[in-house]
């Protein structure tokens, strides 16, 4: 170990994915690292909450398997027994029914398109995986690329409404960049017959992020739990280190992981404030889920989404229709989630509130649905989930390396031309550790 590698210490903020693989990087160097996090446990989006004493995501998780990043830091940690491959079923509600999508035939069957625009929306994935550079989508939104790729029909019956679904008032803004990435990514999970294969980490994703804080500590580096960043400590143009409830933590060098405007509180009146509008351009989506422990079933698909304006929530996620219920305390556990504005209503419930909300669409989609099959629910909300991919999105992205010396930024809302997830969470945290070892070990920083 070379004298700056004894002498540095980088500090992380947030304990999700992409700021655990960066300390995990940093910390196999030999170099000193502090994760702090705000909250009781790590794993960010991906933590988890207990069911009958076994792990599960508060926000459904899973992998495509062309999740490469993700599987290979499994491989890495030496863990690739724990990867699990489950084909799943993918459906949608519309008109008072419920299509089966998860293969080419469903789609053929797929009545409320007509059958030419049964093979247009076919078409699609194909179509997209075509598109070799994003570039030129940068300029147009989804809704003028897809009408334009598979005509006003299959937009109007199936893509508008999942759009507005997800985005709400965004809805029409938002870049086919984004659109064009979601049908590669889904279309490249596929096999030959088009039936989707999806990935999960045994015992839940938190139970990686556990394992990823235990290297980085026995690597020599610190996970602090229930430690928020308060704001960082700069003079004279250069970060110094990051206060604390418990005190300031000295750094030559921070990464900041969390969404960009709390990076910018965390700056603000402090940096250069240029640079803090800059960090609040990008606008995010809340989200909230409502997990329920069920007695039985709703039905046999793992993933619905729900083209139904009346239904507060854009997807029912049947968990246990990708996992075995034996993972869950032998309950049948659904995830009905919806991305929203802050302001909206239902944003604003408390937890009973939105389960009383939901009842009743509940049982008008599912009617054999009964109160009485509800061992417990749970509602996790969180307020930065999804950033708003609108066009030109790249142009609002802040480069990594900020203005302050010494300070860097790694956050979700910077995953582009790919959305978020933690599969590119992992690519990344493991680069921008990568690249600070190596500044630190040639002694540039
Ligand atoms: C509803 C939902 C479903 C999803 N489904 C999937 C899926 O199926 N598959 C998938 O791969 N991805 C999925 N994702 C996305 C995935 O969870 C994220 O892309 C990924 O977890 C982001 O990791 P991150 O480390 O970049 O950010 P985060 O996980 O947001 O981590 C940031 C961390 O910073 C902490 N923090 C914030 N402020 C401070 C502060 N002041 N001081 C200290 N710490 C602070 C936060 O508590 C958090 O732990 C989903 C997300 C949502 C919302």
């Amino acid at each position: 170990m070379n004298d700056s590698q004894h002498r540095s210490h980088v500090v992380v903020i947030g304990a999700g994915f992409t700021g655990l693989t960066a300390a995990y990087e940093i910390s196999r160097q030999g170099i000193g690292v502090t994760v702090v996090e705000k909250d009781d446990a790590v794993g960010g989006l991906a933590k988890s909450f207990s069911i009958e004493g076994q792990q599960l995501e508060r926000f459904y998780h899973h992998w495509f398997n062309n999740d490469e990043y993700a599987i290979q830091l499994i491989k890495d940690l030496g863990l690739d027994s724990n990867i699990e491959y489950n084909s799943t079923r993918t459906g949608i509600y519309m008109d008072n029914e419920f299509f089966k999508l998860s293969t080419p035939f469903d789609v053929l069957r797929f009545k409320p398109l007509s059958l030419v625009n049964r093979f247009r929306l076919g078409l699609l994935v194909l179509r997209a995986r075509r598109v070799k550079d994003w570039r030129p989508l940068e300029s147009m939104t989804a809704k003028q690329w897809l009408l334009k790729l598979c005509g006003s029909e299959v937009y109007h019956v199936v893509w508008e409404p999942l759009l507005r679904g997800k985005f709400g008032l965004f809805a029409s803004e938002i870049s086919a960049v984004w659109f064009w990435n979601k049908l590669v990514l889904r279309g490249g999970s596929r096999n030959k017959m088009g039936k989707e294969t999806l990935v999960y980490y045994r015992g839940s994703f938190a139970t990686l992020a556990d394992r990823l804080t235990e290297e980085i500590e026995s690597a020599g580096g610190c996970v602090r739990t229930d430690t928020p960043a308060e704001r960082l400590i700069i003079q004279d143009g250069r970060v110094k280190g990051v206060q604390t409830p418990d005190g300031t933590i000295d750094a030559q060098a921070v990464i900041a992981t969390p969404a960009l405007p709390i990076i910018a509180d965390l700056i603000d009146g402090n940096g250069p404030s240029g640079y803090i509008d800059e960090l609040r351009k990008i606008e995010y989506l809340a989200n909230v889920c409502l997990v329920l422990e069920l007695r039985h079933n709703l039905s046999d698909i793992y993933w619905l989404n729900v083209n139904d304006p009346e239904f507060p929530f854009i997807g029912v996620i049947e968990h246990t229709n990708f996992q075995p219920t034996a993972t869950c305390g032998d309950r049948h556990v659904i995830y009905l989630s919806q991305y929203l504005p802050v302001t909206a209503e239902l944003y604003g419930m408390n937890n009973e509130q939105v389960f009383e909300f939901a009842v009743s669409h509940i049982k008008r989609l599912f009617p054999k649905f009964e109160r009485s099959w509800v061992y417990r629910y749970h509602v996790w909300k969180t307020r930065y989930a999804q950033p708003i991919v609108v066009r030109h999105y790249g142009s609002l992205i802040p480069s990594s390396e900020s203005p302050i010396k010494g300070l860097y930024i790694a956050t979700m809302a910077q995953i582009y031309p790919e959305d978020r997830g933690t599969n590119y969470a992992v690519r990344q945290g493991r680069n921008i550790g990568e690249m600070m070892a190596t500044k630190i070990i040639n002694g540039e920083l």
